[in-house]
């Protein structure tokens, strides 16, 4: 399984997901189709499954035009997301299993940024090779999405089950947004050393336009403020002690950065 990135809209990425052997794709959260269509065109391959993570319309925004070219695609998301996620057919919930060419994924029920939110994991095939998290906007590079339909103990406990993944995990999410996350985790965690560093490489990479996604889940645990919520220093960077009012007031925080 290759994965590719396909730029859309001002900072949103699509995943696209190909298969050489069967010459077949899947895209996880669509923006738009015209630039998932021309790539698909340039490898002469079908599109099989469109995975959603969520509702929003810059993950679902091309759904309906990718299915008048490609009828015969499922399109999976969450079972809350029912009626919201246009040619939906699969209805997922925590523990689901999909399956991509010779590859399956385990559905996570991740909600906080909406209340139907899901991610898809790719187990590594290989105890040495990486795992593929595609999380939409639960985590992202440095940051986490806002809280728009959850609450911050629902956040906290989607975000747990992400970082219970292994290190060696890639995280496919769903926005360039990590310089401005990094910007504002400095401010919070500003003595940790693995964020300092983390900054200067991502601040070299977006001087050229270059993505930093995805990411690895071992930096995210060493430097996101979002997974960090058990940290002293955070926690007494938002003079609190416990783990579910430090989330929320890091969020807070983020919302006004
Ligand atoms: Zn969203
Ligand atoms: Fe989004």
């Amino acid at each position: 399984m290759q994965i590719t990135r396909i730029p859309a809209l001002s900072d949103n990425y699509i995943f696209l997901l190909h298969d050489p052997q069967q010459n077949i794709a899947a895209v996880v959260d669509p923006a738009e189709a015209e630039p998932v269509l021309k790539r698909l065109a340039e490898l002469k391959a079908e599109l099989v499954a469109i995975f959603n993570t969520h509702h929003h319309i810059d993950h679902v925004g091309g759904n309906r035009q990718l299915l008048q070219h490609f009828s015969q695609a499922k399109v999976y998301g969450g079972v809350e997301d029912k009626g919201r996620i246009p040619g939906q057919q699969v209805f997922l919930q925590e523990g689901d299993r999909v399956q991509f060419a010779n590859r399956w994924a385990e559905v996570l029920f991740v909600p906080g940024h909406t209340r139907a939110h899901i991610a898809y994991y790719f187990p590594p095939e290989q105890p040495s090779e990486t795992g593929e998290l595609f999380c939409g906007d639960t985590l992202f590079a440095g940051g986490c999405g806002r809280l728009l339909e959850g609450t911050p103990a629902q956040m906290v406990a989607s975000l747990s089950k992400l970082q219970s993944l292994p290190d060696n995990t890639r995280v496919w999410c769903a926005h360039e947004y990590t310089l401005k996350n990094l910007q504002f985790a400095l401010t919070v965690d500003g003595s940790n050393p693995d964020l300092k560093s983390r900054f200067t490489e991502v601040k070299a990479s977006r001087k050229y336009l270059e993505a930093t996604v995805p990411s690895m889940l071992g930096l995210e645990k060493r430097t996101n403020p979002f997974l960090r919520w058990n940290q002293p220093n955070l926690q007494s960077a938002v003079n609190s002690h416990d783990p579910v009012q430090t989330f929320a007031r890091l969020r807070g925080m983020k919302d006004q950065f």
